[in-house]
C-alpha cells in the first residue's frame, strides 16, 4: 500500500499530516493526487468518508505558492454552510505550517462582516454559491485571480438546485483555471454541467467493487411501464412479513412524488419519502421513523441516500434501472449489512434494458430474472415521460429535462389514452384485500353492480 511517503508532497504537509496521524493516503488520495497536480480539469467520484477532502486539497495546497497579494487564488464551492466549516477545519489542519489565509463565507449570516474579512487578503475561499455570487457583485471580492476552483458535493447541489447560480459564477471566473469537481454520485445533471463546462475533464474514482457483498440476494424482473412497476411493487409490498424494512430506490425527486402518491392509497401509515425538495425536517424525521420500524417502506432518490446508515434493511428495491452501475451498487449495499441476509431487487423496462447489462458487466454476473406473478395486471397506460416524444424545432434554450427518464419505447395507442388500467388494477386489489372504497372512486359502485 502506498504511504504518504510516495507522493510528491513538501515538509509543511508532511509535518502536518505527521500530526494528525496519517500515514498512508486513502485511495482516492492517492488518485486524484497526480491528476490534480497536473492542472487539467478534474471529475472525481468519492463520497463523504473517503478523505475526498484532502484528495483535492494536499495537491492545491502542494502547488500553491506563497503569495501577498489580495484577492483569493482557489476557490472551493459547496452546497452547505456546515461543509463550509467542516471544509475551512480540514484545510486549517493541513495548512498548520504553510502560511496561507483562508476564509470560509455563507448564506444566513452577517455579510459585512465577511467583506472585512475578504479585504484582508485571502488565498482560499470556501465558499457556498449564493454568498459567493453577492460578495462578487458588491465588488469587494474580486476573482479574477482564481486559478483554481473545486465544487465539492455537485449531486446535492444540483439537486438543491444551484445549477443557475454555479453558472452565473462560472462567468464572472477567469477562463484560464483548473476545475476540479467532487460528487458522490453521477446523476445525469452532473453530466450535464460536465459536458457543458468541463474541458475533457480526467476522472478519478475509486474503482468501484463490482463484486456485491455474498450475503445479497439479486433478482430482477422485466416490467413495462412505470404504472406495471406500481402493480408489481404493490403485489410484493403486501407480503408484510418478508418485506418488513423496503428501501425503495428512483433517481429523480418527481418520480419519488409520483410513487409516493401511487403507494399511499395502500401504504399510507407505513410509508415515507426523502428527497431534496422536503425539508431537512421532515428527512430526518422519514429517516428515523424509518430506521426505528415505525414506517416499514422508504421512498429514496440516490443523492438523498447518500450517507444514509440503516441497518437490517430486508429489501433494497430499485424501482428503475440506474444508469450508471456505481449507483446500482450503491444502493444494493444498504441491505445484506451486519452478516444478514439481504434481498435486491431491479425493474428494468426495455428502455432500461442497456443498463441491467452494464450493471451485469461490472459485477461479471447476470441477475436471475423472475416473471411477473400472474395476478400482477400488466397496464397499457403510459406516463408523460413514456410517451413518444414530440421534437420540438427551433427551440435552442430548452435543455434536456432533468425529471425524464428517457423517451418511450412503445407507443400509445388511441385506445390507452381514454383508459386507465392502473386505476382498474387498484380497484380490482382494493376488494380483493377488502380495503374500503376510497374517496376518488365514484365508478366503484356503479361497477359493482353490473357484476
Ligand atoms: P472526507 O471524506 O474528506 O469528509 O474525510 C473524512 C475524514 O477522514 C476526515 O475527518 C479526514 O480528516 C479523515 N482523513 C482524510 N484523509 C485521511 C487519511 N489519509 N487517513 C486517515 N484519515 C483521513
Amino acid at each position: 500500500m502506498a504511504q504518504f511517503q510516495d507522493l510528491n508532497l513538501n515538509t509543511p504537509l508532511y509535518n502536518a499530516l505527521d500530526d494528525l496521524g496519517f500515514t498512508t493516503p486513502t485511495p482516492i488520495q492517492e488518485q486524484a493526487f497526480n491528476v490534480v497536480s497536473s492542472g487539467k480539469d478534474v471529475v472525481g467520484i468519492a463520497q463523504t468518508g473517503t478523505g475526498k477532502t484532502f484528495a483535492y486539497m494536499l495537491p492545491i495546497l502542494r502547488n500553491l505558492k506563497f503569495s501577498m497579494q489580495e484577492n483569493p487564488r482557489v476557490l472551493v464551492l459547496v452546497p452547505t454552510r456546515e461543509l463550509v466549516v467542516q471544509v475551512v477545519d480540514e484545510i486549517e489542519k493541513l495548512s498548520k505550517y504553510i502560511n496561507n489565509r483562508v476564509l470560509g463565507v455563507y448564506g444566513g449570516t452577517n455579510i459585512n462582516t465577511q467583506k472585512q474579512a475578504i479585504a484582508q487578503g485571502i488565498d482560499i475561499l470556501v465558499a457556498t454559491p449564493g454568498r459567493l455570487y453577492d460578495l462578487a457583485l458588491s465588488r469587494v471580492l474580486q476573482l479574477k485571480s482564481i486559478q483554481k476552483l473545486v465544487i465539492d458535493e455537485v449531486d446535492v447541489m444540483l439537486d438543491l438546485g444551484f445549477r443557475h447560480q454555479l453558472i452565473n459564477i462560472f462567468d464572472i471566473l477567469p477562463e484560464r483555471r483548473q476545475n476540479i469537481m467532487f460528487s458522490a454520485t453521477m446523476t445525469q445533471d452532473v453530466d450535464l454541467l460536465i459536458n457543458d463546462f468541463f474541458k475533457t475533464p480526467e476522472r478519478v474514482s475509486i474503482a468501484i467493487s463490482g463484486t456485491p457483498l455474498e450475503n445479497i440476494n439479486q433478482t430482477r424482473y422485466d416490467v413495462p411501464n412505470f404504472y406495471t412497476k406500481v402493480n408489481l411493487l404493490t403485489h410484493l409490498l403486501r407480503d408484510e412479513d418478508t418485506y418488513n424494512k423496503v428501501l425503495i430506490f428512483v433517481a429523480f425527486k418527481r418520480m419519488a412524488d409520483r410513487l409516493f402518491e401511487q403507494l399511499d392509497e395502500f401504504f399510507k401509515e407505513e410509508l415515507c419519502v426523502i428527497h431534496s425538495n422536503k425539508t431537512q425536517n421532515y428527512r430526518l424525521r422519514s429517516i428515523e421513523q424509518f430506521r426505528e420500524g415505525q414506517n416499514r417502506i422508504l421512498i429514496a432518490t440516490d443523492v438523498m441516500a447518500r450517507g444514509l446508515d440503516i441497518d437490517n434493511v430486508s429489501h433494497v428495491i430499485n424501482f428503475d434501472t440506474p444508469e450508471y452501475p456505481e449507483n446500482y451498487m450503491h444502493r444494493i449495499g444498504r441491505t445484506g449489512r451486519a452478516e444478514r441476509l439481504g434481498e435486491a431487487l431491479v425493474f428494468s423496462t426495455k428502455n432500461e434494458q442497456e443498463s441491467i447489462e452494464n450493471i451485469e458487466a461490472l459485477m461479471k454476473m447476470e441477475i436471475p430474472l423472475l416473471e411477473i406473478p400472474e395476478d400482477v395486471q400488466i397496464s397499457t397506460e403510459l406516463i408523460e415521460e413514456e410517451r413518444p416524444q414530440i421534437k420540438e424545432r427551433n427551440n435552442p434554450t430548452k435543455r434536456k429535462d432533468e425529471d425524464a427518464p428517457g423517451p418511450a419505447f412503445h407507443d400509445k395507442s388511441e385506445k390507452n389514452s381514454k383508459e386507465n388500467l392502473g386505476g382498474s388494477y387498484k380497484f380490482k386489489i382494493a376488494a380483493k384485500y377488502k380495503k374500503p372504497k376510497t374517496r376518488g372512486d365514484k365508478n366503484y359502485n356503479k361497477r359493482n353492480k353490473k357484476k
